[in-house]
């Protein structure tokens, strides 16, 4: 016979307490959840910048549509800029992505996807993929997204971005949107993210009916953000706020043809036409697009580009 020489004899173990069971499941969970932060942040080291991203710069501002906040929360936007930028990827300010253009800055992409009222399905123009990274936000609010942008090696690298993080619904055309993409017209909204005098034709001609376009309109030096709205009578237009985007160029410009992908004489992709810093330079003052000198429910009452 086996004797148990950790047990005296006599001695019978009582049964734990239930309060005791209890404190250990919670303190099991706590442990569970504690492991489950570490790991996911060993798995992504920008998840706290993002939530504060989020939470600071979008929410704070008056962002409330909670897809829109999801989509933020869930694309990361540090994988679309390059790998000596992604320490600025979440900052309030629009950051360089290479060929003199930038990202937007965070709260202007939430608030152009939040202004297009995209539904799961939907189809979408964007004028000016840029890093991809504002289709990939459209791309997580389930709706299909069709974007054309006019420097090559742009486009080229937000392609590849997209299909490396399995963003499906996003087709990538190199080319100026100016004429938009008539092959899949009509669009339940279009977004443009250059800034141009005015809204070009043919982008409204593909909206489809009850369709939203959104765009900065006006001067290199500051536009307003624009919605048109397609309606049974005609269309409808609103400004939201001041803006300053980086120009859309090619046909809009008056050049012609199709050869414009690789940037117009005095107006090519690398200039800076709002007197910027170079890419490498700091956040603030770059070429690309920001809220204006009055964002809706601003916390700051300062210009910002993207
Ligand atoms: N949406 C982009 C993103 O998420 O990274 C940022 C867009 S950036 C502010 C503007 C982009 O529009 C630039 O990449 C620029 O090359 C592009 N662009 C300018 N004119 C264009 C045109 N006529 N057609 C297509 N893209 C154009």
């Amino acid at each position: 016979m086996k004797v148990d020489s950790t047990r005296r004899p006599g001695l019978r173990r009582r049964p734990p307490s239930p309060a005791w069971l209890g404190a250990r499941a919670v303190l099991g969970l706590a442990a569970v959840l504690a492991a489950g932060a570490v790991a996911a942040g060993s798995r992504d080291p920008f998840a706290a910048a993002r939530e504060r991203m989020v939470r600071e710069t979008i929410e704070a501002r008056g962002i409330r549509d909670p897809r829109v906040l999801r989509a933020m929360r869930a694309v990361p936007r540090h994988l679309f800029v390059p790998p000596g930028h992604r320490d600025r990827a979440y900052a309030d300010s629009p950051v360089p992505i290479g060929e003199g253009q930038t990202v937007s800055q965070p709260y202007i992409v939430a608030l152009m996807t939040e202004l297009a009222e995209v539904e799961p399905g939907e189809k979408v123009l964007e004028v000016g993929t840029g890093s991809g990274y504002q289709a990939a936000v459209l791309a997580e609010m389930g709706v299909r997204v069709y974007t054309i942008e006019i420097v090559e090696p742009l486009a080229l690298r937000a392609r590849e971005t997209l299909r490396r993080l399995g963003y499906d619904t996003v087709r990538v055309r190199v080319g100026d949107g100016y004429r938009g993409w008539p092959a899949e017209a009509p669009f339940d909204a279009v977004l443009v993210t250059a800034a141009a005098p005015r809204i070009p034709e043919p982008l409204l001609e593909q909206l489809a009916p009850g369709g939203r376009l959104v765009a900065p309109v006006g001067a290199a030096d500051g536009q307003q953000l624009v919605v048109v709205t397609r309606t049974p009578s005609g269309s409808e237009r609103r400004t939201v706020i001041p803006v300053r985007f980086v120009p859309m160029t090619g046909e809009i410009r008056g050049a012609t043809g199709s050869g414009v992908a690789s940037g117009l004489p005095g107006e090519g992709p690398g200039e800076r036409p709002l007197g910027e810093g170079s890419a490498g330079g700091s956040g603030q003052g770059e070429t690309g697009a920001e809220a204006g000198s009055s964002g809706r429910g601003s916390r700051e009452q300062r210009p910002e580009v993207r």
